[in-house]
Order: C-alpha cells, then sequence, then structure tokens
C-alpha cells in the first residue's frame, strides 16, 4: 500500500515501525488533517470528521466537569448509532476507559459486568429494550449514572425507518432526573465549557473488553491505546489497493465487538477512512447502503455473508464498489466462501483474531496468493508459535499443529483484577511472553496457518462466543435438573449452536422442551440451546467430574 497517503503513517518504515499512539491522538491527526471528510453515513446522514471529532470533545468536557477523567470506567451499552463514536473517544479523551458492552446482554449479564469493571457511568439510547436492561442495572449497582441518547435527535428525519430497524416498538419512556441525563443536555454542558484534549499516554488502559477467554468466566482483557491504534495500523498494512482515505468501510459488525473497533472504527479513523454503518445487519438494508455509499471494503462474520448470498436482491445490487470482503470471528465454510465469490465476483477473505489481541491476529492477502481453508499468514509486527497441546510450557514438534501462541504489539496487557486468570493465558518462551488463543493450529513453509481443532471450552454460534459452563450454571438452578453439560453441534447457518444434555434429580419431572423453553427464556439471544436431552447418566472423568470433552465426542462422532 502507498503509507504516504496516510495522515498518521509512521515517516519512516511503517511496515515495520508501528507509532504508539493514543486514539485521541489519532482522531485529532485525521480530524485535523481532513476536518470536511466524512467518517459516517448513518441512514441517510453524513457525520465529517470534524462534527464527530467535535462532540467527542464536548463529552469529554462534560465528563471532565462531573469528576469522570483519569483511569475511571465508561461503559457504553449502545447499538451501532452516531453516539457510539463521540462516546468512545470523548471517553477517551477525558482519560476514561471505554467497557464495550454487549446490547443483548440481559440484566444479569449487565449488572454483572458493570460490577466487575467499577462502571461509573454508562452511556445507552432510548431504545426500550436497552434503556429498561439499563435502568434496572442503575438501580440494583454502584453505577452512578445513566446517559440516554435520543433516537429520534440522531435521526430528525428518518423516524420510521429508523425505529423498524431499531425495534418495532416505540422509544421507550425516558424517566429524566438526577442519575438519568439526556445525552444532548450533557453535550450542551460540555459545549459551555473550555478546554482543548489533554494528551493521554499512549501506554494508558483504554479500553476493557469483555470476553470468556478459555474458560468462560467473563474477564476484562485490557487493551491499550497503543494496542488498539498499532492493531489498526496492522489492518490498514493489509490493504493493497492504495489511497486508505478514499475507502468506505461497510459498518455492519456491531460496533461494541472489538472486531468491529479495530477494522471499522479505529482503522477507519487511522487512515481518514469512512464507514457506512446500519443500526444492526439486516440483509436488505446492508446491500442497498453497500450500493448507496459505494463501500469498498466489508468485514463481517461468516453468517453475514451467508445471509447476503441467500438474498434475493444481491443479483439486483450493485457490487462493483467493492474490493474485498474479509470474514473472521468464526471458521468460513469453503462452499459459502465459493458461493459467496461465484456470485459477488469479490474476493472473500478469512482473517482471524480474538479480543485479547485487540482484535486481528491474521488474514489471507486481498490481492495474490492466499490459501482458502487458512487463516492466512500473521499481520505485521507479530510473531507465532505453536505449543504442545497437552502442555504449553513445550513448543511442538516443527509440522506438528499446536496451540496457537502470539506474540505483537495488539497484545493485551492481561484481565482486570484478575492476574490469576493472565498467569494462564501467558507463557514464556524465547525470552518473550505468548498469548495462549486456546485454538489448535498448524503453520505451512509459507507461513499461513490453518486452525484444526479447539481446546477451549467455547462454542462458536456465528460471530458470538458461548461457553457452556456459563449455560449449565443456569440449567442447574432449575430444581429437576441434577446435571447438566452443554456442547455445540454442527450447523448450517450459524456454525454451531449450543445444545443440553442433563439428568434429572431423583423424582424430579420434567421434560426436554419444557427445560429448554424454561432455560431459553433465561439466558441471551445466543447461549439459547437448540435441545435439551435427557439422559439417565453422563459421561465421567477417571476422577468422577462430568466430562464434556467424553460426551462430545460420543454425541459428534
Ligand atoms: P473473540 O475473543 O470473542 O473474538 O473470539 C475469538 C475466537 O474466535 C478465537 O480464539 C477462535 O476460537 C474464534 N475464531 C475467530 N476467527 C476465527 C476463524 N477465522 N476461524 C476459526 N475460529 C475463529
Amino acid at each position: 500500500m502507498d503509507v504516504s497517503k496516510l495522515p498518521n503513517h509512521h515517516p519512516t518504515a511503517w511496515d515495520t515501525h508501528f507509532e504508539a499512539m493514543s486514539l485521541p491522538d489519532m482522531f485529532g491527526r485525521s480530524a485535523k488533517a481532513s476536518p470536511q471528510a466524512p467518517l459516517l453515513h448513518f441512514l441517510g446522514r453524513t457525520y465529517r470528521y470534524s462534527e464527530l471529532y467535535a462532540d467527542a470533545q464536548t463529552f469529554s468536557r462534560a465528563l471532565h466537569a462531573r469528576g469522570i477523567g483519569e483511569g475511571d470506567r465508561v461503559g457504553l451499552f449502545l447499538p451501532n448509532v452516531p453516539s457510539y463514536i463521540a462516546a468512545y473517544y470523548g471517553a477517551m479523551m477525558a482519560g476514561a476507559v471505554v467497557v464495550n458492552f454487549s446490547p443483548l446482554y440481559t440484566v444479569d449479564e449487565l449488572a454483572q459486568q458493570v460490577a466487575d469493571s467499577g462502571t461509573r457511568l454508562l452511556v445507552t439510547v432510548d431504545v426500550p429494550e436497552l434503556y429498561a436492561t439499563a435502568t434496572k442495572v442503575l438501580r440494583g449497582s454502584a453505577l452512578e449514572t445513566l446517559v440516554v441518547s435520543s433516537l429520534a435527535k440522531m435521526l430528525p428525519t428518518l423516524k420510521g425507518i429508523a425505529l423498524r430497524l431499531f425495534a418495532r416498538s416505540k422509544v421507550a419512556r425516558v424517566d429524566y432526573g438526577r442519575d438519568i441525563l439526556r445525552w444532548n443536555d450533557l453535550l450542551d454542558e460540555g459545549a459551555r465549557l473550555e478546554g482543548g484534549v489533554a494528551a493521554q499516554d499512549p501506554h494508558a488502559l483504554a479500553l476493557l473488553q469483555y470476553t470468556g477467554g478459555t474458560t468462560g468466566t467473563p474477564k476484562g482483557a485490557m487493551l491499550t491505546h497503543a494496542n488498539l491504534s498499532i492493531n489498526a495500523q496492522q489492518t490498514a498494512g493489509l490493504n493493497p489497493f492504495g489511497d486508505p482515505a478514499g475507502e468506505v468501510l461497510m459498518g455492519a459488525l456491531p460496533f461494541f465487538h472489538v472486531f468491529a473497533n479495530t477494522t471499522l472504527l479505529n482503522h477507519a479513523v487511522l487512515t481518514g477512512a469512512s464507514i457506512a454503518m446500519v443500526p444492526r445487519f439486516e440483509t436488505k438494508q446492508v446491500l442497498e447502503t453497500i450500493e448507496k455509499y459505494g463501500a469498498t471494503g466489508f468485514p463481517g462474520v461468516p453468517t453475514m455473508f451467508q445471509a447476503l448470498v441467500d438474498h434475493p436482491d444481491l443479483a439486483k445490487t450493485d457490487l462493483s464498489t467493492l474490493k474485498v470482503c474479509i470474514s473472521g470471528g468464526a471458521p468460513l465454510p469453503g462452499p459459502l466462501r465459493e458461493k459467496f465469490e461465484a456470485a459477488t465476483g469479490v474476493r472473500l477473505v478469512e482473517g482471524y483474531g480474538l479480543t485479547e489481541s485487540s482484535g486481528v491476529v491474521s488474514a489471507n492477502p486481498y490481492e495474490g496468493m492466499r490459501k482458502p481453508g487458512t487463516i492466512g499468514q500473521v499481520v505485521m509486527g507479530t510473531e507465532v508459535l505453536l505449543l504442545d497441546k497437552e502442555d504449553p510450557t513445550v513448543i511442538a514438534p516443527d509440522g506438528e499443529p499446536g496451540e496457537l501462541a502470539i506474540h505483537g504489539p495488539q497484545v493485551m496487557q492481561g484481565y482486570w483484577n484478575r492476574p490469576e486468570a493472565a498467569k494462564d493465558v501467558f507463557v514464556e518462551h524465547h525470552g518473550k511472553s505468548w498469548l495462549r488463543t486456546g485454538d489448535v493450529a498448524t503453520l505451512d513453509e509459507d507461513g499461513f496457518l490453518e486452525i484444526v481443532d479447539r481446546i477451549k471450552d467455547m462454542i462458536a454460534v456465528g460471530g458470538f462466543k458461548v461457553f457452556p459452563s456459563q449455560v449449565e450454571d443456569v440449567l442447574l438452578e432449575h430444581e429437576a435438573v441434577k446435571e447438566a453439560l452443554v456442547i455445540g453441534r454442527p450447523d448450517g447457518y450459524r456454525g454451531e449452536v449450543p445444545v443440553a444434555y442433563v439428568t434429572l434429580e431423583n423424582g424430579g419431572e420434567a421434560t426436554g422442551p419444557q427445560l429448554r423453553e424454561w432455560l431459553n427464556a433465561r439466558v441471551g439471544k445466543h447461549e439459547r440451546v437448540a435441545e435439551v436431552v435427557i439422559r439417565d447418566e453422563l459421561p465421567k472423568t477417571m476422577i468422577g467430574k462430568l466430562d464434556r470433552k467424553a460426551l462430545r465426542a460420543e454425541v459428534l462422532n
């Protein structure tokens, strides 16, 4: 790529030397270089760099005036809306640490992570489901303030369409008060204050991104400004097409996810590109958006590309601007890639990454030689090692598959308040610290990695991760359930779906469908199981522990 065109590129050799920037600094440089350039297209409105930068600054001043600054945690419980961008960078400009929460979280999930992270202020929107969840958490936790942005204010002329896309119901009736504030009032407060953006230490914590890691207990991966800004540079380095500022990225991934944080938001802001964002993935809307704004690149999860291929409007849509689509988050099935490329004429490349690596570890080249079925080669500045599957202190013999471990500037600092958990995930080799991924890979002579197995107890449902132990814990709350095991079953559409196997208490009465209905009402959307199977016995290990691995082998082989 022509790095000289990047407003933020390192003046000498960006290919090998990354610049550890703070994210506000990165945003400031692009906003200064091209204030009038579009940063965001959203439901018919375009937001320029200068406008969103000013909103972020204003928000940061208001936070500062309210005593929120250095190291405080500011949570975002938002779908894809313009205020996400101003809140994300604005919180960081104030020196705060952003905590991203999935807008699909239940009250319990949100409450647990708000408490664990010590979030003081939470930004949400007046979509009824989100507002109801956020207020329940506000009333039952140490959270101090809820800031509610208004959908109608963001979309004055497109109310009908916006509401259809966000929720079928109306905007929530919001009870503003001392601890529930309007986003716009807060911006007005900030606008009356003086002050620029204080310089942030690039090595300070910027983001807490919750993940199950390898065990399933939600933990906050600690990502610094440097981790994130360098991963954006590594992602930008994959682009061979020139003029990165002219790129229009299709923003269909949910912004709260680290994959979107890096490949859409920080990547665009670094390079001066724009994002054509939709509130949530709706196939027809995505096709219209690609055509309307001339999207040039599209990072997504496999289920998104499957939905595009299956849609009757695909053939009618002008996709001529699209240069590449990048699939990550879950394995990309070969037949899907072939079908997508045949139908669209656009290359669909597979990449790989995880929360603990700020999002991106590897990708297949956008042009030239690639290896379908692999997750490509590591991005610049990243090293990999394959470890013995049983013993991570031993390196796997050459040519053998092993647990993929990575070393690079995008790797997290550890887990928030959980030094013990971090000890399990980092291992020393050759005098360096390596992040264990829980994924088993092979590496070929050209440096292409292929994921062949998974050690961690995780089920990949679309791009979302489900941890069996969390679903099992909910099942065990049912009075009739004695033991429970949850495993992933292959699914043509979502990759995998969770399925539960249980034994019943003596005298316990329940049917599989009853338990399924009971469970699915209590867990998040992706945790919902396809089936609950009642058994007389479940497999156990030698010492009598329930053996998920044995069940998986028995059921799936
Ligand atoms: P998360 O931290 O939620 O982004 O999940 C990261 C995990 O998703 C990785 O450790 C892998 O298990 C899985 N994953 C991501 N991309 C791929 C891919 N291309 N192929 C297979 N698994 C993937």
